[in-house]
């Protein structure tokens, strides 16, 4: 994601009534943030909130909370979400790895992951979104049947994320694909931003969808 700054967005991150603040307080207690007991999905780097507020808007049922760690992108969702009005979507400024601060064990239903930062470098492996590291965090708050789902165009980062899935001890591989808007899995694909760039560019599109096991 380019870094541009936009002035005031902290502030206007930190007045808005779709953003949660003090989250950890609400861990364990999200269904009273919704006022219902509907099922909970997240989407960590969520960037400029395209996908979560489509899905938002599609499925007023189901309660959403986007995750993302910087102001500048964040500020472009709350503009949207300033419109929009969805009752069923909140968002949260932090960094993922506190994730388990903010959800109770089994608190969330599902977890998506879309165009996740690569870290390329060796050293910085624990800080890719699909590392054994944030699978464990994810294992802490996901409900048994609930399920990861991930896309990225970036082949070596899902090569390394499969091979995460198959030496993590308890979770499983559900179904992949290395080309997904060619496969089975493209009907009702809801594009994010980076996927809409990338598709554009002629990039294939890899997803896989994952469990645990317990
Ligand atoms: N999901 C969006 C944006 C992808 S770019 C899309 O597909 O269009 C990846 C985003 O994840 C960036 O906005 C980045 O700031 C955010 N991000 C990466 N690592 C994160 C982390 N550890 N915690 C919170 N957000 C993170």
């Amino acid at each position: 994601m380019r870094l541009r700054n936009v002035p005031g967005s902290r502030d206007m991150i930190a007045e808005s009534r779709f953003t949660i603040k003090n989250e950890t307080e609400k861990k364990g207690k999200w269904n009273e943030v919704f006022g219902n007991d509907h099922p909970i999905h997240i989407e960590i780097g969520m960037g400029k909130g395209q996908f979560i507020m489509t899905l938002a808007a599609q499925n007023p049922d189901i309660n959403y909370v986007g995750i993302e760690k910087y102001s500048s992108v964040l500020v472009r969702a709350l503009e949207k979400q300033e419109e929009e009005d969805l009752p069923n979507l909140f968002f949260i400024r932090m960094e993922a790895e506190n994730i388990a601060d903010v959800f109770a064990e089994e608190e969330v239903d599902r977890i998506y992951l879309n165009f996740s930062d690569p870290w390329p470098k060796d050293r910085h492996a624990k800080r890719r979104l699909t590392s054994a590291a944030f699978l464990d965090r994810y294992e802490n708050i996901l409900k048994p049947e609930g399920h990861v789902i991930f896309k990225t165009d970036n082949r070596d980062l899902f090569d390394f994320s499969l091979e995460q899935v198959e030496l993590a001890p308890h979770w499983k591989l559900l179904n992949h694909t290395f080309d997904l808007h060619h496969s089975e899995y493209a009907e009702g694909n809801v594009m994010t931003e980076y996927e809409t760039r990338f598709v554009e560019k002629g990039n294939a599109i890899c997803r896989m969808e994952i469990m645990q096991i317990r």
